[in-house]
């Protein structure tokens, strides 16, 4: 168990200003102030990227591509990557300590999924890296003569990554990774109330002996460097994950100079629990759902749609388990959920707990602020709410689970689809036929069935309507990187 005071102890070794064209910038004067969600103090203070930096950044990218970086083959290629995911593993404590410390998450997270996962994406990804192949395609022939038509799969260009504060190392390798694999070079602007694993990670990619230029890590506010790497006219792909709001922001902008985008944006996914489920088993699931990394993700099973022949065992089941989870320091003994990103978020979360009150849900336990430094919400639960109200229809990102009853499988399928989301759902049934046949039905990107669908680079992850638009992982994670050329010769 790493103390707090250790977990500060590595904060000074993180660089603390921008890295491109294979260098560490010099401070530019202007700071944003990186702060701790427990203590409420200030970790660092790290350079923001401004003009000059993200300008020297997509220079050094395109020059890359068109130079060292472009020469580099798909098995080179293939090597770097595998070279990312070995010295990730060698210091993945280090950036797991650093993870809980600078999102306010309990350790055993970092450790079980976010870091894991990184090195598994860069593993995945160097694999694909010299299995870009095109295809052969027959065609009606070119003036009664017969042609030889083929596509290469040719690298999309620059890509900007924009990453959120809740996972920035796993969401980052969600990003570098393909895109890399495809011989794109990355600009990644890491949240700037998370910035210090994306930074360390800069670190690991020089290390690993990238060309100058095929990586750059860009910190800086959304509003300041952020968008100015949006509007850069030398950034060909923008690959975001964030809020619908600054997605919208996002593809405006992108739509000047029709440059590619991938958008995964928010969530408010249903857990539907039908009556002959493992109620022991979907109320481990379900409530691990919603209160696991603070209720601060994206495919968050907020929407508890129970079958109401098993509605109050099941409501039972998930009150003993919100109220068995520790809510603390991440780096105390026991504690299970760690503090909110900041201030804004659980004040945002509170108001949503107020709006459940005042629209009529019962409040089955929680709501409240622990009497502490630090941005803490008690893990929450409401009931009797119906799919019209606020808390049912609008993302919180907190641990904040409400639950809805219904009648029939076709009521719980018209309440998960009737949502301005569709990234996510997990259904309990013990019914294999209901169990794919609902699975088709419901409007999301993945659907898990008895569990929570692995988090695995192998498998397409996005979704539709406010959740976004394109895939990023597996293999369309990696092709939304490329660009398809067809070539024909007349024989
Ligand atoms: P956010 O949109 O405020 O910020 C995300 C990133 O975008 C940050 O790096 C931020 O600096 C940057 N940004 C902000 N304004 C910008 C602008 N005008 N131009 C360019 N960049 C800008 O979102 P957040 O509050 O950091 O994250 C929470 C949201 O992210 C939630 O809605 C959540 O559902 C979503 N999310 C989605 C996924 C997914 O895979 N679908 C994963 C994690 C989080």
């Amino acid at each position: 168990m790493v103390t707090r005071a250790e977990a500060e102890h590595l904060v000074p070794e993180v660089p603390t200003t921008p890295y491109f064209a294979g260098q560490w910038a010099a401070g530019n004067g202007r700071t944003f102030d990186v702060v701790d969600p427990v203590t409420e103090r200030r970790l660092a203070a790290v350079t923001e990227a401004g003009p000059a930096e993200v300008d020297g950044a997509v220079s050094a990218a395109r020059a890359s591509m068109d130079g060292d970086w472009g020469r580099v083959d798909g098995e080179g290629r293939a090597a770097l990557l595998n070279r990312v995911a070995d010295l990730l593993a060698d210091r993945s404590e280090e950036f797991a300590v650093l993870e809980s410390l600078d999102v306010g998450k309990p350790g055993f997270e970092p450790r079980a999924i976010d870091l894991p996962q990184a090195i598994r994406t860069f593993r995945h990804f160097a694999g694909w890296a010299d299995k870009l192949a095109g295809r052969a395609i027959p065609t009606a022939g070119y003036r009664g003569r017969p042609t030889l038509s083929y596509t290469v799969r040719e690298p999309v260009g620059v890509v900007a990554a924009i990453t959120p504060w809740n996972s920035p190392t796993m969401i980052g390798a969600w990003k570098l990774a393909p895109a890399l694999a495809a011989g794109c070079a990355v600009v990644l602007k890491p949240p700037e109330d998370a910035p210090l694993t994306s930074l360390l990670l800069a670190s690991v990619f020089e290390e690993a002996g990238f060309p100058p230029g095929a990586v750059s890590v860009l910190p800086g506010r959304g509003a300041v460097t952020g968008r100015l790497l949006v509007d850069h006219p030398g950034i060909d792909k923008i690959s975001f994950t964030g809020s619908p709001e600054t997605g919208h922001r996002i593809a405006v902008a992108a739509a000047s100079g029709f440059r590619r985008t991938t958008l995964e944006l928010g969530g408010k996914s249903p857990q539907i629990v039908f009556a002959d489920a493992d109620l022991d088993a979907a109320a481990e699931g379900v409530a691990a759902g919603i209160f696991a990394n603070q209720g601060e993700v994206c495919a968050a099973g907020s929407r508890i749609l129970v079958d109401r022949a098993v509605h109050d065992d099941l409501l039972e089941r998930l009150v003993a388990r919100a109220r068995a989870i520790t809510v603390g320091d991440p780096f105390d003994a026991g504690t299970t959920m760690g503090a909110l990103i900041n201030a804004r978020q659980r004040d945002r979360v509170s108001r949503y707990v107020e709006a459940g009150i005042a629209g009529g849900a019962r409040l089955l336990t929680g709501g409240g602020r622990p009497q502490r430094t630090g941005y803490f919400v008690e893990p929450t639960l409401f009931a009797d709410a119906t799919n019209s109200m606020t808390i049912a229809r609008e993302e919180i990102f907190g641990p904040v689970g409400t639950i809805i009853p219904f009648g029939s499988g076709d009521e719980a399928v018209a309440i998960a689809n009737d949502c301005d989301y569709a990234l996510a759902a997990t259904i309990w049934t013990a019914d294999l036929g209901r169990a794919h046949t609902v699975a088709r039905r419901v409007k999301a990107g993945a659907v898990a069935v008895n569990g929570w669908s692995p988090l695995d680079p192998a498998l397409p992850w996005g979704g539709s309507k406010l959740s976004g638009q394109g895939r990023e992982l597996g293999r369309p994670g990696v092709e939304a990187n490329t660009e398809e050329k067809t070539v024909t010769v007349v024989l």
